[in-house]
């Protein structure tokens, strides 16, 4: 696990005033996670702009809010869902299931027929067993095929759960047009935190020749290709910027024939930026040549991704200055492995303090317990309003 950092820098990136997060935490308590949905369009728009012509289905899973879904439905974006209980989400946010495509490459029967009585016709297979139990709905379905194209560099390795090989294509395409199954296109997810494009760029680059072939010798006309998500976001100042790592993605796509439909599903680049965590701290012990600082939010709470996603954040302590000490931060919960960092270098803390932890928008409340029943941190969106220009703060948050 990679460690966490202190940035005084970073003071200057952020969003709103120390002074601001002081007030949120008082006006609300702590934990808290402060969603800026100005933020998350900025992220989405900016993406749509770096990969001119690709739909962008927003992965519900990374930060499953409804503000979140409401801000990006507004914007056009179109959203990819994974289970009965994100598909119950959408649809109580009006979501449309034709803007909706299904993922999920292993599901239920049950979790196939919910997506369907929803509307949602696109879902993805990987395997001759998965293929099968579409038999009964092969009138209403379209399939993408996912294909386990991997990234070297992903933080997060998502191809050696699903996937096929490009071999099993041509297979698994005859299975389908023996069963009468429609297959319309392709799907990758190359791995979550790519830092480079190379692998989205190969995968792009197989996928048109499996395609060609396909349609070359009559085997099915695959016209949709979905790239996945992976795209990076800046944790560190060494991350690409989303223009520069979709340039060579854009010429590699630019190559397919145009009649082909093509679509990604971002999760961690819309959101990530639009999460800062606020935690207090409840008390302080010295302990060897460290000072241990307890807070209120932890590795079982919105710090899961510590854990799970293999994640590192920036953090601050807004309103603290002063000489560096040898500092750990710790969660509340009676677990010594809820330890969100260590060998951290903050100025002195005091009891009460706020400790602001930054990029905390993906897979952080999306993956936290109340484990030892301390409750999950609370929501408070902020920058929704209505003209509220992105990253803007805005003093009406709303709690959710
Ligand atoms: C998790 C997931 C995504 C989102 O990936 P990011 O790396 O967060 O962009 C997209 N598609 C599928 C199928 C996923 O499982």
């Amino acid at each position: 696990m990679k460690k966490l950092y202190h940035i005084e820098a970073y003071a200057k990136k952020r969003t709103c005033a120390a002074s601001h997060y002081r007030e949120l935490a008082r006006l609300y308590g702590t934990p808290l996670l402060l969603v800026d949905c100005g933020v998350i369009l900025r992220q989405y728009k900016s993406l749509c702009q770096a990969l001119p012509g690709v739909e962008l289905f927003y992965a519900i899973k990374t930060l499953p809010q409804r503000d979140v879904l409401e801000t990006l439905k507004a914007a056009g974006a179109g959203f990819d869902v994974a289970s009965c209980g994100e598909i119950d989400l959408a649809a109580s946010c009006g979501i449309t299931p034709d803007r909706c495509i299904h993922t999920h490459p292993v599901k239920k029967v049950a979790d196939i027929e919910k997506g369907l009585d929803f509307g949602c016709n696109i879902f993805v297979v990987d395997n001759p067993f998965e293929l099968e139990k579409f038999v009964p709905y092969r009138q209403e379905v379209r399939l993408l095929l996912r294909v386990g194209f991997r990234s070297r560099d992903a933080v997060v390795d998502l191809a050696r759960k699903y996937g096929c090989q490009a071999e099993d294509v041509p297979q698994l395409l005859e299975q389908a047009r023996t069963l009468g199954i429609s297959v319309t296109g392709l799907s990758f997810h190359v791995g979550s935190q790519t830092i480079s494009p190379d692998a989205h760029v190969d995968a792009v680059r197989e996928s048109a020749e499996i395609m060609a072939k396909c349609r070359q010798n009559g085997l099915a006309r695959l016209d949709m290709l979905d790239i996945g998500g992976g795209f990076p976001a800046a944790y560190s100042d060494d991350i690409p910027g989303i223009e520069e790592f979709c340039a060579p993605i854009r010429a590699e796509l630019a190559r397919l024939p145009g009649d082909v439909r093509l679509v990604a599903e971002p999760g961690r680049y819309i959101a990530a930026p639009a999460g800062t965590a606020l935690a207090s701290v409840i008390g302080k012990a010295r302990r060897g040549d460290s000072i241990w600082y307890y807070v209120d939010d932890g590795v079982y709470g919105t710090y899961s991704g510590r854990i799970y996603d293999n994640a590192t954040y920036p953090v601050e302590v807004p309103g603290r200055s002063g000489p560096l000490r040898r500092s750990v931060l710790a969660g509340p919960t009676c677990d010594s492995i809820d330890v969100i960092a260590e060998d951290l270098m903050l100025p002195e803390l005091e009891t009460g303090d706020i400790v602001a932890g930054h990029m905390m928008g993906a897979y952080t409340m999306a993956t936290a317990t109340e484990f030892n029943l301390f409750p999950k941190p609370r929501i408070v969106v902020v920058g929704r309003m209505e003209g509220a220009a992105a990253g803007e703060c805005v003093s009406g948050a709303i709690a959710t």
